[in-house]
């Protein structure tokens, strides 16, 4: 890669170097003298992207029929507030259940509690007690509301490093109650079976593209006006249905990440070869980094618990029981840095180290991450 820095950061995160090379050249040229950015949306050219970066993604995901793909702005953060809205329903009693295990399940059910009213919204389980270090409580101690309008979910929590993946209790949630999940930084990580969801939402800046475009894939039924709010008005551009009736062009959509996405998607069915091949290429790289933590002697310290350990971001803290704890984290944050290994501090709200792995990290650069652990370890 070059004179590139490894970047670890949790998002906007690294992109495949042949995407940027390629989009780069568009920059200038795309089409009949045309830069990317220069296209008109309702031209021919920028058509032809948005219908093919909405078929690779439906083929990458084995998006079944009967569900549509919105392209929508505001990121991940948006789809708290629309989410509620374009959901709850009009029955006063179905309660909108929220699954909390960390910072963003946690945000989300504070906007549908905002927007709708406490009374509304039911958290069915919260691991704030224990700092969502990944504990996952029973599910015989999950709280369902006897009345449900939906359940939301987070796969893959950024911030506190907790992911479900497939050992989310699918069975727990009645088919016929619709199963929302934020996937914004775990979407395209690996093979998802899309129809035990509702809506899933992502943010692309993580796994995607870009910021400035989220992906929602929706189930047709749920766009029925009966499943939305009836207590107050619906902005136009935060009902799922302007963008479903309209190809997401019911106003100019974001045309450059929608093409950044697209570029991202060929690199993943093209170059990496899908999603299993993705997966397989994940686990080993989360793997070689938490076997590097574990196999520490307590010099590294995963705070999250085992069965819930993310793929994509890998939190971390260096020797925590040294009396210069804090020292000793600030000194490896800037040595990796001289090295060219750069954005891994956590999170401001939790301090620690967090390796974030998306698609684009190499298993290469996670070695070298490995490499240096070990050799700060046995130096200090
Ligand atoms: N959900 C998750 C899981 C996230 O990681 C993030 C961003 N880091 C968000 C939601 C919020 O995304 P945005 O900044 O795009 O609104």
């Amino acid at each position: 890669t070059g004179l590139r820095i490894i970047n670890f950061s949790a998002g906007p995160g690294l992109m495949p170097v042949s995407v940027l090379a390629e989009a780069g050249q568009s920059m200038a040229s795309f089409s009949q003298g045309h830069g990317l950015m220069e296209l008109s949306h309702r031209g021919k050219a920028f058509e032809a992207v948005l219908a093919e970066t909405e078929a690779d993604f439906r083929q990458l995901l084995a998006i079944p029929d009967g569900y549509s793909v919105l392209f929508m702005q505001g990121g991940a953060t948006l789809q708290f507030s629309t989410v509620a809205l374009n959901l709850v329903g009009a029955d006063a009693d179905a309660k909108c259940d929220y699954i909390v295990s960390g910072a963003w399940s946690a945000k989300a059910a504070e906007e549908a509690e905002r927007l709708l009213g406490k009374e509304r919204v039911n958290v069915v389980v919260s691991t704030k007690k224990s700092k969502h270090n990944g504990d996952i409580p029973a599910l015989d101690q999950w709280k369902f509301s006897q009345k449900q309008a939906y359940v939301f979910y987070c796969d893959n929590e950024t911030v506190h490093g907790v992911e479900f993946g497939n050992k989310f209790p699918f069975d727990a949630i009645p088919s016929n109650v619709p199963l929302i999940c934020d996937m914004s930084s775990n979407i395209l990580s690996g093979a998802i079976d899309v129809s035990k969801y509702g809506l899933i939402f992502a943010g692309a800046q993580k796994n995607m593209g870009p910021a400035g475009i989220t992906v929602v894939i929706i189930r047709d039924d749920l766009l029925s006006p009966s499943r939305k709010c009836t207590t107050q008005p619906i902005p136009q551009l935060l009902d799922y249905n302007t963008y479903s009736t309209s190809q997401s062009m019911h106003n100019t959509p974001p045309t450059f990440p929608i093409y950044m996405c697209g570029l991202v998607f060929k690199w993943l069915k093209t170059e990496i070869g899908g999603l299993d091949q993705m997966s397989a290429i994940n686990t080993a790289k989360s793997t070689a980094l938490y076997n590097a933590i574990d196999g520490s002697n307590g010099f590294y310290v995963c705070p999250v618990s085992k069965a819930y350990r993310s793929r994509m971001n890998v939190c971390f803290l260096v020797n925590p029981k040294s009396p210069d704890a804090a020292a000793l984290e600030k000194r490896f944050l800037a040595e990796a840095e001289a090295k060219g290994m750069v954005q891994l501090a956590g999170h401001r709200s939790v301090g620690g180290v967090r390796a974030s792995l998306y698609n684009a990290m190499t298993l290469e650069n996670v070695e070298i991450l490995v490499a240096f652990m070990k050799e700060f370890q046995a130096r200090v």
